[in-house]
C-alpha cells in the first residue's frame, strides 16, 4: 500500500504543476503584506489573505484573534484543517517575516521560475507548500480515516511565545498527533533537531557622579566588565567541540554563545555611569538543558557582582527549548523515503542553527520536522528567493507524506 501511494508521485506533481500559476500568485500576494517581525504589524492581513487561499482550496480556515501584546499589531492564528478522524498530522508555519535589508523586498519579483522578495523562502514559499499539499492530500483521497489540521502563527520570528503559545495553553496540540512538519529553509535537508535559545539582559547599578567628583560615584560600567568576563570564558568552554554525543558530527559545538551583542551604560560621557548593562545570547545543543545552563549563568553572575559589590538584575528577553526526533523514528523514515520518491535522491537530516517551532509538538513526543522548499543560505538576506519548482516539488511531499503517514 505505501508503495502504491508513492507512485502518486507523478499524478501530484502534475496536479500541482497545473495550479503553478495560483501558487506564484498566492505567494506574491503573500510576501506583498509586510509582515516584517519585529515589529510585527499587518499580522491579521497577512492572516486574512491565507484564510482566503485556504476557503478557496477547502481547507476551512478559522482565524483566530489573539489579545493584543506587545509591540505586535493584531497577532493572528490562521486554524485550518481537512479530513476527519483522530488520526492526526500537523502542518504549521509561521507568517511574520525577519526585517528587510531594503524596502524593494517586500515588492515580490517574478522572474524565470523564481521569486525574490522577503520571506520567499522563510517562510511564505513554505506555506504555500504546506497549503497547496494538503489540497492535493484531500484531492488524490489519501486522507483516509484521518485529517491534517494546519496552524498559521504570526511571531516565530521573535520567539513564538504569543501564537504558539497560544496553541499550545489552549490545548489546540494533541499530543496524539503522528506527525508535525514547519516548511521551514532547509534546503533539501530535514531538520530533526534544533537548537534552543535563551537571551538574557544583565543590568548593573552604580551611583551616578558628575566628573569633577568622579571619587563619589560608583563605576556600574567597571562591574559589567568584570561580570562580563567569566561569561566570556563560559562561552569558550562551551563551543568546543562536543564529541561524545552520538547524533552530533565531530567538532559540532555544544552552545554558541555571543556576550554583549547589545550593551549600553551611563547618561554622559561627563557621569560616572549609574547604570551599564549587556546581553548574553546563546543557541545550545538539543542535550544541553537550559534550565541548568540558566542556573549556571546566574550563580556565576551573582557570584560575580557579589565580589565586586554591584547590584544585579537578570532579565530573559527569550527562552526556547531544543527539539529533537530521532532520525530512526518510523515517521522519519517515512519522511525519507516520501522525499525520496519526488527529489529522486536521500536527504540527510541535520540540526537546525537556530529555534525551531517543532519543539511545540516534540515536546509533547511528536515527531517534529523542519523541511521547506526555501535555501538557508538565501533566507533573512538581501536576496532572498525561492524557486516556484521547489515550492511544487515540496507541496507534493507534503501530500504524500500524509499519505504514507495515515495508511500506516
Ligand atoms: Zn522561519
Amino acid at each position: 500500500m505505501r508503495h502504491l501511494r508513492l507512485d502518486q508521485a507523478g499524478e501530484i506533481q502534475a496536479w500541482l504543476d497545473e495550479r503553478a500559476e495560483e501558487m506564484a500568485t498566492l505567494l506574491e500576494s503573500l510576501v506583498a503584506v509586510d509582515t516584517q517581525n519585529p515589529p510585527g504589524r499587518n499580522l491579521r492581513t497577512a492572516a486574512q489573505v491565507a484564510a482566503e487561499a485556504m476557503q478557496r482550496l477547502g481547507l476551512s480556515p478559522e482565524v483566530i484573534n489573539l489579545a493584543p501584546t506587545g509591540a505586535l499589531d493584531e497577532p493572528t492564528i490562521v486554524r485550518g484543517a481537512v479530513g476527519s478522524g483522530t488520526r492526526l498530522v500537523y502542518f504549521h508555519g509561521h507568517l511574520d517575516v525577519v526585517p528587510v535589508q531594503d524596502l524593494r523586498q517586500l515588492q515580490p519579483e517574478r522572474r524565470a521560475g523564481r521569486i525574490t522578495g522577503r520571506g520567499t523562502a522563510d517562510m511564505k514559499g513554505g506555506i504555500v507548500s504546506m497549503l497547496y499539499g494538503a489540497a492535493a492530500a484531500r484531492e488524490f483521497d489519501l486522507l483516509r480515516d484521518g485529517q491534517i489540521v494546519m496552524h498559521l502563527v504570526c511571531d516565530e520570528e521573535t520567539g513564538s511565545a504569543v501564537g504558539s503559545g497560544y496553541l499550545q495553553a489552549s490545548n489546540m496540540i494533541d499530543a496524539r498527533g503522528l506527525a508535525m512538519l514547519t516548511p521551514e529553509q532547509s534546503g533539501g535537508a530535514i531538520w530533526n533537531a534544533a537548537r534552543g535559545a535563551l537571551t538574557l539582559r544583565v543590568t548593573l547599578s552604580g551611583r551616578e557622579a558628575h566628573v569633577g567628583q568622579a571619587s563619589r560615584g560608583v563605576n556600574a560600567f567597571e562591574h559589567m566588565l568584570r561580570v562580563a568576563l567569566p561569561i566570556e570564558a563560559f562561552a569558550r568552554e562551551m563551543a568546543r567541540g562536543n564529541r561524545s554525543t552520538p547524533m552530533a558530527a565531530d567538532g559540532v559545538p555544544k552552545a554558541m554563545i555571543v556576550v554583549g551583542g547589545t550593551s549600553g551604560s551611563g547618561a554622559s560621557f561627563n557621569v560616572v555611569p549609574g547604570s551599564a548593562w549587556f546581553t548574553i545570547d546563546g543557541r545550545y545543543h538539543p542535550q544541553e538543558d537550559i534550565g541548568s545552563i540558566f542556573v549556571r549563568l546566574r550563580e556565576m553572575i551573582s557570584e560575580t557582582a557579589r565580589q565586586v559589590g554591584a547590584d544585579v538584575s537578570i532579565e530573559v528577553l527569550q527562552e526556547a527549548q531544543s527539539s529533537f526526533t530521532e532520525p530512526t523514528h518510523p515517521a522519519a523514515l517515512l519522511l525519507v523515503q516520501t522525499i525520496g520518491a519526488v527529489e529522486g535522491v536521500v536527504p540527510r537530516f541535520e540540526m537546525c542553527g537556530g529555534a525551531l517551532d517543532t519543539r511545540w509538538y516534540a515536546d509533547l513526543g511528536i515527531p517534529a520536522f523542519g523541511y521547506g522548499p526555501g535555501r538557508f543560505d538565501v533566507s533573512h538576506g538581501p536576496h532572498e528567493c525561492v524557486d516556484e519548482a521547489a515550492v511544487r516539488r515540496c507541496a507534493a511531499v507534503y501530500a504524500l507524506y500524509v499519505g504514507q503517514v495515515l495508511s500506516g
